[in-house]
């Protein structure tokens, strides 16, 4: 037996309750792995208290990133004993997640635990982490230099957003941070922000075009927000979108695109191809830096998740949260 989160149907909506599970409960991969750990994302919370229809089937263990312990293999490339990591793939919405003592996993799915991670630092980071860097990652090929002018990062208290200043300010550049707590100001500026904006500046109806502010803009938040910061762009300017903190709809025109030649980029941590996962990864191990890492990161456990998926929905919980579940 082992315990796992378990999301079942309930007579109205979904119920998510931790439950020991029968290890021939779990799907057949070609590994099974302990689970060393896991993380809480914004989409694990929503799948946790159903407040969208992240889980695709029933019943499903929650949690889309997790660092297991090969403990049986029928892939050559793998031992008993090898620390994998998993982010995305459909883990946690169509397949059985992180947030679980166990999990059966298809190696097409991971890759090797990184170094020079532990599985805590690798889940600190998780997929926040690693949608952050393939944002900046799109910046960077774009061409955006740090002499080009500010960053702009929306939703930056968030786990994504706390990332990208982080990674962009040890890049170099110049970060101004969109948040709706301007008294995490200190932790904001501490990860690398250089200047604080109050996201209410952002968050309404946008004019087709503003005055240009930004080199590049990394946006969590999309809505309203994602328009003003696609108005506000610079000549050439890229904007990458991930997220829909504040909602799924772009209330924006076309001027930016047309005017100003914007380009917005698409930001998909899920199904991105294994070389690119590698390439994000390689690209973190070399601006790892473990004590803002733990600035970012708190540790919870398996049995604390339910709780706070929904302070974190309610934007409570600055950075990352790191699921033990050796503890
Ligand atoms: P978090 O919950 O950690 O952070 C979201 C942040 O957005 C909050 O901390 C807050 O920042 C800001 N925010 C919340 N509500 C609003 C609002 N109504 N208006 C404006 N800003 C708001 O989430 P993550 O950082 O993990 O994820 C951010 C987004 O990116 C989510 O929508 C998530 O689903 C998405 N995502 C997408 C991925 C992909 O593959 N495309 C992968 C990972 C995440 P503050 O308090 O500073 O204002």
């Amino acid at each position: 037996m082992f315990n796992a989160i378990v999301i079942e149907k309930a007579v109205s909506g979904t119920q998510a309750k931790l439950k020991a599970l029968n290890e021939s409960e779990l799907a057949q991969g070609d590994l099974l792995v302990d689970v060393v750990a896991s993380t809480l994302n914004y989409k694990d919370a929503l799948a946790i208290t159903g407040k969208a229809p992240v889980v695709k089937s029933f019943p499903m263990v929650p949690g889309i990133d997790l660092v297991g312990r090969v403990s049986k293999s029928s892939d050559a490339n793998y031992q008993v004993g090898d620390l994998v990591l998993v982010n995305g793939f459909g883990i946690g919405e169509k397949y059985w997640g992180g947030l679980a003592e166990k999990a059966s996993l298809s190696s097409a799915w991971v890759i090797p635990l990184p170094k020079p991670f532990s599985a805590h630092q690798a889940m600190a980071i998780g997929t926040a982490g690693y949608t952050a860097m393939l944002s900046v990652m799109a910046l960077q090929q774009h061409g955006i230099q740090k002499q080009d002018g500010e960053i702009l990062v929306t939703g930056a208290n968030g786990g994504v957003g706390s990332f990208a200043i982080s990674l962009l300010s040890q890049l170099g550049y110049s970060v101004a941070a969109s948040t709706g707590r301007p008294e995490e100001s200190d932790y904001l500026q501490s990860l690398g922000a250089c200047r604080i904006i109050d996201r209410c500046e952002l968050s309404q109806a946008a004019k087709p075009l503003q005055k240009e502010q930004w080199a590049g803009v990394v946006d969590c938040v999309g809505s309203h927000t994602l328009a003003n910061a696609l108005a506000a762009t610079r000549y050439g300017g890229a904007v990458t979108a991930c997220g829909l903190a504040q909602g799924m709809d772009l209330p924006a025109s076309v001027a930016p695109f047309i005017l100003r030649g914007v380009t917005l980029y698409g930001i998909d941590s899920v199904m991105q191809p294994l070389a690119k996962r590698k390439q994000a990864w390689q690209q973190l191990a070399e601006l790892f830096d473990a004590a803002k890492l733990t600035s970012i990161s708190r540790e919870i456990s398996l049995s604390d998740c339910i709780a706070t998926a929904e302070s974190l929905l309610k934007g409570h919980i600055r950075g990352r949260v790191v699921v033990n579940l050796e503890k």
